[in-house]
C-alpha cells in the first residue's frame, strides 16, 4: 500500500513538473516578447523569402512617394556584379521628399534594397548604424544606445546629439520595428544610404530619417551650420554627387574606405592606402588592424601577405 502511495506521488510529481515546464515555455516568450517591443518575427519570415524583382520594387516607390524613376544603369558585370538596375528620382521642391534633392534606388542580389539621397541642405551631423550580423567587422565603435547597441554597432563623432534624438521614443520605435529588415543605414552630411531587404522597410525609414532630420533642426538642439567638404574623385578630383558610386567624368569608383566604409575626402589622401590587387582603397589604420587577422585583399580575397 505504501508503495502505491509513492508510485502516485511519483506520478502526481512528474505530471505537475510537466505543467510548469509547459507554462513556462508558453509563457516566457511572451514576456520577452512584452520586454523587448519590437520582435515580430512572422511577418518579417515572409520578406526573408521573397526575391526582389526591379520593376515591381520600382512601381511600389513610384506610387508611395509619387514619383516616377529614370534608369540610369543597366547591369554592369564588370565593375558591379550584384547590382541589378538602379533608377533615380529628382526631387522638386515643392514634394513632400523636398529634403533631398535626389534619391537613386538599386536592386542588389535580388535581395538588398539600396537607397542614397542627397540632402537638399547639408544637415551637420553624422551616424552609421551597422546590423551587428554584417560580415565586415567595424572597427569604428560609437555610443551605445541600450537596446539598440544589442542589435547594431553605431558610430558618430557626435553621441551627445544622437542620444539626444533616440530619446524620441517614436524614432526609436520606428526604427526598433523594422530592424530586422535593416542592413545598414547611414546619415551623412551630404546623404543618407540605407541598405534594407524590403520596400515597405524602405519607405518606413525614409520617413523616419526625415523625422530624425526634423529634430536636428529643432531649436532644442542648437544646430550650427558646418561647412560640409564635397566628395571628389581620387582619381580627376572631379565632384561625385553623393547619390553615384562612380566618377561621371573618369568613371573610377568613389573613394571609400573597404574596411569601414566610410567615404574618403581628398584632405585625408595621405592616410590612404590603395590595395594592390583590385585597387580599392583603405584606411592605413583600418588596414593595418584588418592584416593582424586575416592576410587577405577584403575586397578580392587575393593573398596579400608579401605586400
Ligand atoms: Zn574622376
Ligand atoms: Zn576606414
Ligand atoms: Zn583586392
Amino acid at each position: 500500500m505504501r508503495e502505491l502511495d509513492q508510485t502516485i506521488l511519483g506520478v502526481i510529481l512528474a505530471v505537475v513538473a510537466v505543467i510548469v515546464l509547459v507554462l513556462f515555455a508558453l509563457f516566457y516568450p511572451f514576456r520577452y516578447r512584452k520586454k523587448q517591443l519590437y520582435y515580430k518575427d512572422t511577418v518579417r519570415k515572409k520578406f526573408f523569402k521573397k526575391s526582389l524583382n526591379m520593376k515591381e520594387t520600382l512601381s511600389y516607390f513610384s506610387n508611395n512617394w509619387d514619383l516616377s524613376g529614370k534608369l540610369v544603369e543597366e547591369v554592369d558585370t564588370d565593375r558591379s556584379k550584384h547590382a541589378e538596375a538602379a533608377y533615380i528620382f529628382n526631387i522638386e521642391e515643392s514634394h513632400k521628399l523636398s529634403s533631398f534633392s535626389k534619391i537613386r534606388l538599386t536592386v542588389e542580389d535580388g535581395k538588398y534594397i539600396r537607397i542614397r539621397a542627397s540632402w537638399r541642405e547639408s544637415i551637420p551631423y553624422s551616424i552609421d548604424i551597422r546590423a551587428k550580423k554584417s560580415n565586415i567587422e567595424w572597427y569604428l565603435l560609437g555610443i551605445e544606445i541600450p537596446v539598440m547597441s544589442e542589435l547594431y554597432r553605431i558610430f558618430t563623432q557626435s553621441p551627445n546629439i544622437w542620444k539626444k534624438i533616440f530619446k524620441d521614443n517614436i524614432i526609436l520605435e520606428r526604427f526598433l520595428d523594422v530592424h530586422k529588415s535593416i542592413v545598414l543605414i547611414f546619415i551623412r552630411e551630404e546623404y543618407v544610404e540605407l541598405l534594407v531587404l524590403d520596400e515597405r522597410v524602405a519607405i518606413d525609414l525614409v520617413s523616419t530619417v526625415l523625422l530624425i532630420e526634423k529634430a536636428i533642426r529643432s531649436p532644442n538642439l542648437e544646430t550650427k551650420a558646418i561647412k560640409v567638404e564635397k566628395l571628389r574623385c581620387y582619381n580627376c578630383m572631379d565632384f561625385i554627387e553623393p547619390t553615384e558610386e562612380y566618377c561621371n567624368k573618369c568613371n573610377s569608383p568613389r573613394p571609400i574606405c573597404i574596411i569601414c566604409h566610410l567615404d574618403l575626402r581628398i584632405a585625408e589622401k595621405k592616410e590612404i592606402v590603395t590595395l594592390p590587387c583590385c585597387g580599392v582603397y583603405a584606411h592605413r589604420s583600418h588596414l593595418n588592424k584588418w592584416l593582424k587577422i586575416k592576410s587577405q585583399c577584403p575586397n578580392c580575397l587575393a593573398d596579400i601577405t608579401d605586400w
